[in-house]
């Protein structure tokens, strides 16, 4: 069966290098996040393991600190810098990656115009942007332009979480022992939350409505939202029904998708199938920080019918993200 797995990332040292260390530690960015070696590999060995794990393909998308640590002026030339260097990956190894762009946050106008190179020119499936670009998430108004030429281009947006600013780390996370503070903030509970609050705001903001044709895609098996939809709508549909047309569940499920990346049990999925349905939920493993081999194994047992293991594996991932004719693969028949 075709595997496509969409929250997989790869680095470019080199590009890294670029970007100030003062800065990516300011930020609150630890000095590695591991994995370096696996991450900064896009050939054999990634190949073998996907290989292994019966995975066909990887969306790829840059992890870590990148062009949102850079000012509005030299933001961009890295972003294209590290788009030209995905393209050229995707392109050595034909219907085995394609590509999420990395796009200059820090100036909105300049990110819009990134990813509509990296969709035209580059065949690129869409951006993937990491939380909060200098305290902003992105109903703030001046992401109005990237939130519309993503909607006209068909191309979704990938909220991936980020390192939280530091007014935040402060108050919810310090003071434990070891790295108890750095991972709740981060891969135990904080990025989980982040990436539901993004997508509420953009709800609650009304961007969701102002931006029909926008589409979502977020990973962790929803991120908590899928237990969490019908308390939004007894909570906000009082205040919601004054300026939107939608109950926030009704906008959720109309415009985002979900991915399996690193949430390989069984009571997230059930609560995610049961809310969002098998049209909805996508195939990812989060390579290289959750292992492939886990993530194909937990897709081959979940008690669904074939069809719907079809559409999570592969059929999902291939109309949302017009592989099959962005990538030359071809879908599987079974
Ligand atoms: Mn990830």
């Amino acid at each position: 069966m075709r595997i496509v797995a969409l929250e997989e990332h790869f680095t470019a040292p080199d590009l890294a290098g670029r970007i100030d260390r003062a800065a990516v530690a300011a930020r609150g960015w630890p000095a590695s996040m591991g994995h370096e070696d696996e991450l900064a590999e896009v050939g054999d060995r990634r190949l073998a393991a996907m290989d292994a794990a019966g995975v066909t393909q990887q969306v790829l998308s840059v992890s870590g600190p990148g062009a949102d640590l850079l000012d509005p002026q030299a933001g961009p030339a890295v972003a294209r810098a590290y788009n030209n260097r995905l393209k050229g990956l995707v392109d050595s190894h034909p219907g085995r990656f394609a590509g999420f762009a990395h796009l200059p946050m820090t100036n909105p106008e300049g990110a819009a115009d990134e990813l509509e190179r990296a969709v035209r020119e580059l065949g690129f499936c869409g951006a993937l942007i990491n939380g909060l670009t200098d305290g902003r998430f992105l109903d703030d108004p001046t992401y109005a332009p990237l939130l519309a030429r993503a909607a006209a281009l068909d191309a979704p947006l990938y909220l991936h979480p980020g390192i939280p600013p530091e007014a935040v780390r402060k108050a919810y996370y310090d003071g434990l022992p070891g790295a108890a503070s750095f991972l709740l903030s981060s891969p135990g509970w904080g990025w989980h939350a982040e990436t539901a609050v993004h997508v509420l705001r953009l709800v609650l903001s009304g961007a969701l409505e102002r931006h029909r044709g926008l589409k979502l895609i977020i990973g962790h098996m929803g991120e908590g939202l899928p237990a969490m939809l019908a308390r939004c709508d007894s909570v906000f549909t009082h205040e919601t029904s004054q300026y939107l047309g939608r109950t926030v569940s009704q906008a959720i499920l109309d415009q985002v998708w979900i991915t399996t990346s690193g949430f390989f049990s069984l009571p997230p999925f059930l609560a995610a199938l049961t809310t969002f349905g098998a049209d909805r939920i996508l195939f990812s493993v989060d390579y290289p920080f959750s292992d492939s081999a886990e993530g194909t194994r937990f897709l081959e047992g979940l008690p669904i019918s074939p069809a719907d293991r079809r559409k999570i594996a592969h059929g999902n991932a291939d109309a949302l993200l017009k592989l099959a004719s962005t990538t030359g693969a071809q879908p599987s028949s079974t």
